[in-house]
Parts: C-alpha cells; sequence; structure tokens
C-alpha cells in the first residue's frame, strides 16, 4: 500500500490558522471573555503575510496557499503518493483535528510545497522532518481536490469493540500515531467509514475531539482469518478440565445438569465489533432481565437467593420445572411447577428451556415461560446460568443485563481462610488455581456480553454491590445492541 509508506507526515506541533478574521474574532473573543489574559498580552503569534509570488504553472490549476501556525496539537492529517502521478495527497483529516477544523484542507487535495520548498521528489521522512521542524508559521501550496466524493459524510454510529487494538502493534496499520487505542467493551464512535478499510473512531467518554483510525469491520476480519493471526474465533476454551465439583454454580448441583445443548462457537462468532445504541429503561416496558454467571466459586445462586429474598415484591426467581415429587411444605408453582417426565421430555423438544438437567433420576429446568411470568408482574427477574443460556436469552424482549461474578481470590488466601473471604475453610492452593483459571477463561470467552463485573469479597458486601447495579439498570441509560431499541 503506498498510502503504508507515505503515512504519518503529520507533524505533532502543528495547527492550522485559516484567516486574520478567525484571528481577530479570536482575539475578541478572549478580550471579552478573560481580561487577564490581554493584560499578559499572552497572544498567539502573528501571521507574516501571505507571498506574493506564486509560480504560473500552479496559478492555471488554481493552487491554495494554507497558513498554519505552531501549537501544541498535530495537523491531524496523514498523506501518501498516488501510484500514478507520483503526486503527494492528503489521504486523511481526522475528525475534530486542527485540519479538520479549519476546514481549508481536504481528503484528495495535493500537497505541492511546504514553506517553499517542492516537495514532490521528497521522501515522506523528509516531508515530515519540514513540517516538524517549522516554527512559528508554515505554509502550505495545495491544488484542492475538485471531487466532491473526498468530503467526509457524517456518520453517527457507536460501536462496541469486542477486542482489544493497540495500533502500536499492528503492523498493518497505515499510521501507528493515528491509531486509536481501545479495549474490548469500549464504545466508539465511528465518524467516518467513508474508507473500507480504516474507519475514523473516537471512544465515548474521552475529552479529545479528535477522531482516530481503526480497523474496519472487514480488514479485520481478514486479519483474524490471516494464519499469522492468533484468531479470536479459536479461543482456547473448555472448563472440562475443571474438577466438576467447581463446574456447577450451584451450592449442591453436583452430578445434576449441565451438558450445554448450545454449541459453543454460535457464541464466538464475529468477534470484532457490535453496532449498539443508549438504551432508557421506561416504566411502561417490562424491565430487562438480569443474567448472573459466575466462574468457580463464585456461588450466584446463594447471592441472587438473598438479593430477591430482600425485597421479593421488586425482584423475583423464576420458578423451574421439575420432575420429581412434590413435598408436603412445597406448594405448586412456588419452590417448582411439577411435571410429569413425559411432559417434560417433550418440553425439552420444543426448546422451552433456558437450561435443564438430570439430578437424581429426575429433570430439572428453567423456562423462558418462567422468566417471562416474572416480568410481566414487572418485577426485575434474576436468572443464574450457564453462560451458554446467554444466546437463547440474547433478545430484543428480554435485553439482557449480564453480570459476571468471580471470587476474590487473595494471593495468600490458604494462609488467611477463615478471614472475611467468603471462599470455605480448607480450600486448597489447586482449588483456588481452579477458580483463577475459570475467571480467566470466562472472561476470555464470554467477556464481550458482559455488561459488568462484580468482583465477590464476600456475599454481605456483594449483595450490596449487586443491589446497587440493580438499582442502576432501572434507572440509567445503557449501551444496547442496535436491535434491541426501541422501534415505536
Ligand atoms: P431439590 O430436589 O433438592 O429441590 O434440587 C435438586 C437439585 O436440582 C439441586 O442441585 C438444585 O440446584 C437443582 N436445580 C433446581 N432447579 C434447577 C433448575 O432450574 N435447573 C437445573 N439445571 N437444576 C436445578
Amino acid at each position: 500500500m503506498e498510502e503504508d509508506r507515505f503515512s504519518c507526515v503529520e507533524s505533532p506541533a502543528i495547527c492550522l490558522r485559516p484567516s486574520y478574521d478567525d484571528i481577530l474574532m479570536l482575539w475578541l473573543t478572549a478580550i471579552l471573555a478573560a481580561h487577564d489574559t490581554v493584560a499578559q498580552k499572552n497572544f498567539d503569534p502573528v501571521l507574516p503575510p501571505l507571498p506574493d509570488e506564486v509560480d504560473d504553472e500552479l496559478e492555471e490549476e488554481s493552487v491554495k496557499i494554507v497558513r498554519l501556525v505552531k501549537n501544541k496539537e498535530p495537523l491531524g492529517a496523514t498523506i501518501r503518493r498516488d501510484e500514478v502521478t507520483g503526486a503527494v495527497l492528503v489521504a486523511r483529516i481526522m475528525r475534530g483535528g486542527a485540519a479538520d477544523r479549519s476546514g481549508l484542507v481536504h481528503v484528495g487535495d495535493e500537497l505541492r510545497e511546504v514553506n517553499g520548498n517542492l516537495i514532490i521528489h521528497k521522501r515522506p521522512d523528509e516531508i515530515s522532518q519540514i513540517l516538524s521542524q517549522s516554527q512559528g508559521s508554515i505554509t502550505l501550496k495545495i491544488i484542492p481536490a475538485v471531487a466532491e466524493e473526498y468530503r467526509l459524510k457524517e456518520s453517527k454510529v457507536y460501536l462496541r469493540a469486542l477486542f482489544d487494538y493497540t495500533p502500536f502493534e499492528d503492523k498493518a496499520t497505515p499510521c501507528q500515531e493515528a491509531g486509536l487505542p481501545f479495549k474490548r467493551g469500549d464504545i466508539l464512535q465511528v465518524v467516518s467509514q467513508d474508507d473500507a478499510t480504516w474507519w475514523q473512531a473516537k471512544r465515548v467518554g474521552d475529552s479529545n475531539l479528535r477522531a482516530a483510525l481503526i480497523p474496519s469491520t472487514q480488514f479485520q476480519e481478514r486479519n483474524l482469518h490471516s494464519p499469522h493471526t492468533p484468531s479470536l474465533l479459536t479461543l482456547p476454551l473448555s472448563p472440562s478440565g475443571l474438577r466438576r465439583s467447581f463446574c456447577l454454580s450451584r451450592k449442591d448441583r453436583q452430578g445434576s445438569p449441565g451438558e450445554p445443548r448450545i454449541p459453543d462457537s454460535a457464541l464466538l462468532d464475529f468477534l470484532i465489533y457490535e453496532e449498539v445504541t443508549r438504551y432508557q429503561p421506561h416504566p411502561s416496558e417490562r424491565p430487562r432481565l438480569v443474567v448472573l454467571i459466575g466462574s468457580l466459586g463464585a456461588r450466584i445462586n446463594e447471592l441472587k437467593q438473598k438479593v430477591i429474598a430482600e425485597n421479593p415484591c421488586h425482584f423475583g426467581v423464576a420458578v423451574p420445572h421439575t420432575t420429581r415429587a412434590k413435598k408436603s411444605h412445597e406448594r405448586e408453582g412456588v419452590e417448582y411447577n411439577f411435571i410429569t417426565k413425559q411432559a417434560f421430555e417433550a418440553d425439552i423438544q420444543s426448546n422451552i428451556f433456558i437450561e435443564y438437567g438430570e439430578y437424581k433420576d429426575h429433570f430439572y429446568g428453567t423456562s423462558l415461560e418462567a422468566i417471562r411470568s416474572v416480568l410481566d408482574r414487572n418485577k426485575i427477574c434474576l436468572v443464574d446460568v450457564q453462560p451458554e443460556a446467554l444466546k437463547i436469552l440474547w433478545t430484543a424482549e428480554f435485553k439482557p443485563y449480564v453480570i459476571f461474578v468471580k471470587p476474590r481470590i487473595h494471593e495468600s488466601h490458604c494462609k488467611r481462610h477463615g478471614s472475611s473471604s467468603s471462599l470455605s475453610v480448607g480450600i486448597t492452593e489447586e482449588d483456588l488455581q481452579e477458580m483463577r483459571q475459570s475467571a480467566v477463561l470466562m472472561g476470555e470467552r464470554y467477556g464481550h456480553l458482559v455488561d459488568r463485573v462484580l468482583v465477590k469479597e464476600d456475599l454481605a458486601s456483594a449483595c450490596v454491590e449487586l443491589r446497587d447495579i440493580l438499582q442502576r439498570v432501572e434507572t440509567e441509560v445503557h449501551w444496547v445492541p442496535i436491535g434491541w431499541a426501541r422501534t415505536t
């Protein structure tokens, strides 16, 4: 790619200063707003006059002369050499950057001179040096691009990043300095998708108004499939290596359900970006479903039960189905929905369960209808599931808010056991190692679906934190997949 070789010639210390009128405006504003600035004579440098002589050839091509004044801000543009003509062209203008704000430099403009030096035969590093060494003002001679298609179109697309990106480790980027580093889970506002391979984006929440480059979905997909890149699509994870007793999050679920019905790969496709939008819960709508997933030792069922028991009018639990006999103290539809084995098997065939399993020759399972019936009563429904169940719950109907609970494991836990931690006394270093591993693997595999991580120190403090999260889910604006937004 030509651009690769000629990119990053933007000076880190140059800003565009378009006209005397603009400077006058700035001064007037400054005078009105801040007498002290004026009193200290803290003005920007005065621009020298524009050069009188413009060579004939350039005149014929309607040359534009742009005067820049140095500042700490970068110019916010990259250049490339045209493969056919050899001309040095402006490749990109970063949204919100100095070049963009000036409105005087555009993508496709041909750069002829920098401070009177012809640059057509110069190497990119030489051009870069001229730009960075210029003090005070800098003059560019430009042949403006004619085509309107070069103008950047405004786009307001928000994406949740599903992978970490470090431009300085990316050999494919056209300009490492112009890249936007981000972490999985960051929300990116994409301001330009004009280029098929490199989009321009800002991180939501950043005070920096300048856009920077991120790989497009298409480009990243190609990268992921390259034999040299470790693929996110093949993340190694299976909890099967973990001891069974720790695989089941419920205290006494050993030997019960467990085998996920959903192929794991379904949750791992396209880990690049997800288009999102802001979602404000509305009292007229059903509450969002709250899904707890937990790594080994998190004991999320206990946490869920405690929060629900503290305020049963506000929170509800989906009543499971079982094929075992009703005990004397139990009531139909309260502890369980009691059904026959045949009925349960028919329900499995009809896919009514988000998860089910077998324990002591009896089936147990939670149905979608059980969840709906809690939400229909306008209660917050908390479910604790194996993360595979998210595939079924990941719908506009449920708008799941996913909380990943993992136990806090102190380095010296074995020595300190019995302290405030909720982990059991007598737990071995091997157990702790499995728990750590489980949390890491679960984070790697399902982190992109998680809205919030709750590190559980002990049951009481985790309850306080969970209640606070639940209150925010009900009242605050959150980012959700674009398809979940209200269509009315
Ligand atoms: P019990 O018969 O003593 O009420 O419950 C026996 C086992 O079934 C417990 O380990 C309990 O956690 C598990 N269990 C209860 N409800 C469900 C459910 O909806 N799904 C699954 N997979 N297991 C459940």
